[in-house]
């Protein structure tokens, strides 16, 4: 009999969790399609990835709080919703992976008549001014090529800031070795900014065309999307579990970051945790967040705690879940040295269930949505998972690369962390 019931225990848990990850790796999978293009700015696709959300909320049985999934908001953000092409030598480069624009960059449909600048030009304030005048006063160059593959430090941050500003003047283009790296912007230059990589700009020569069109949008319409659990016995006392869904959208109108480990993975786990909430309920009430805006600038997380549903002083926790998708190296936790108790009750359950390698500490970082709680004095943790996927705001962030070696073992980690409290 015994032999019977650890075996029937064995069993449970062991499909429990592959139930987990299966469940995990749906959610995920969904919201890195095309259909939600990025869960940005065009194409509607953070809304409808916050309708997949309230969908998956409702689906499990989860309660709104003031009759409502959604908590809107507004903002200015800078977009590509339409033509994206740059070709060198008629040769058509391959958004995303040749080149990308800036997050602030602005429109260029335009044959270029270009100057490549010299690095004495650049870093000399006089000829620099000479060559801007020329091109405003005869207005014959119409764009400025500035290759920073050879710069280092502190002149690679000077010429990146003299790149937004000659960006004022007219198109330039940046060759570069740097890894692309994507994210959101509130303003929009007068001109264009693309960052070419460099073998492809040697490649190709010196006839260059390109067709961007850019589109600030003054009032993004944006939804945090909001659910939650009731504790076993009615309280106030409430638990709160973040991940932010939003991403950065795409660039044009076939390109998009599908957003796999940022945040796809870790919007995936709230789904997960709340499987096993439902199953067993906490002491507290578990408020589930999927923060949008987040890539904006914290706007979701800022919005929510300016404008709470309920109480902030309720909160006793927030366990902010970002980057999940892979956890061979490890964790990070944002905030462990500012509340070392919590951290140690976190460490500990680890140590004693052996779940992942090692779990590092970090101190206060304004990286992720926990950020506006610690702020409001509410304590907070941002976990993010550590491993050889290094893609990164990049259209490399896929599904199809992240791993989810440790995710039940997270799920088991956070669900059992938050069950000290
Ligand atoms: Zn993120």
């Amino acid at each position: 009999m015994l032999k019977f019931v650890f075996i029937s225990i064995f069993c449970l848990t062991f499909n429990s969790s592959f139930s987990q990850v299966e469940e995990g790796r749906r959610i995920t999978k969904e919201l890195c399609s095309e259909k939600y293009f990025g869960r940005g700015y065009i194409k509607s696709g953070d809304s409808l990835a916050a309708e997949f959300l309230a969908s998956e909320f409702e689906k499990r049985g989860l309660k709104k709080i003031k009759k409502s999934w959604f908590q809107e908001f507004n903002f200015t953000v800078n977009t590509f919703p339409a033509n994206m092409e740059v070709k060198f030598n008629d040769k058509f480069l391959i958004t995303g992976k040749d080149y990308i624009v800036d997050p602030s960059s602005g429109s260029s449909n335009m044959n270029w008549n270009y100057k490549l600048l010299t690095n004495s030009e650049l870093f000399d304030e006089k000829k620099l001014f000479e060559i801007v005048a020329e091109i405003q006063l005869k207005k014959i160059i119409n764009g400025l090529i500035v290759d920073t593959r050879l710069l280092k430090g502190d002149s690679l941050k000077k010429v990146k800031s003299i790149q937004f500003q000659l960006a004022q003047i007219c198109a330039v283009i940046s060759v570069t070795d740097e890894k692309f790296t994507f994210s959101v912007s509130d303003e929009q230059f007068p001109f264009a900014l693309i960052y070419v990589k460099g073998e492809k700009f040697l490649e190709n020569g010196n006839k260059i065309q390109t067709n961007i069109d850019a589109k600030l949008i003054k009032n993004h319409h944006s939804r945090n999307v909001i659910a939650y659990l009731p504790a076993k016995k009615r309280t106030k006392k409430t638990l709160l579990l973040a991940a932010h869904y939003d991403h950065l959208g795409g660039m044009g109108d076939n390109t998009y970051f599908p957003g796999g480990n940022d945040n796809a993975s870790g919007t995936s786990m709230l789904f997960a945790l709340a499987d096993e909430f439902k199953k067993n309920p906490l002491k507290y009430n578990v408020v589930f967040i999927a923060f949008a805006g987040e890539e904006a600038g914290l706007l979701g997380s800022k919005h929510f705690v300016e404008n709470p549903l309920f109480k902030l002083k309720h909160i006793k926790f927030v366990q902010n879940l970002d980057i999940m998708g892979s956890g061979e190296e490890g964790i990070t936790v944002v905030n462990a040295t500012i509340f070392p108790d919590i951290f140690e009750k976190l460490n500990s359950i680890n140590e004693r269930e052996k779940l992942l390698s090692q779990i590092k500490k970090r101190g206060k970082a304004a990286n992720s949505d926990h950020y506006w709680f610690t702020e409001y004095g509410i304590p907070a943790f941002f976990i993010y998972t550590m491993g050889p996927n290094k893609n990164y705001h990049d259209v490399f962030d896929t599904y199809e690369d992240l791993s989810f070696n440790e995710y039940n073992d997270l799920v088991k980690l956070i669900g059992e962390f938050l069950r000290t409290f």
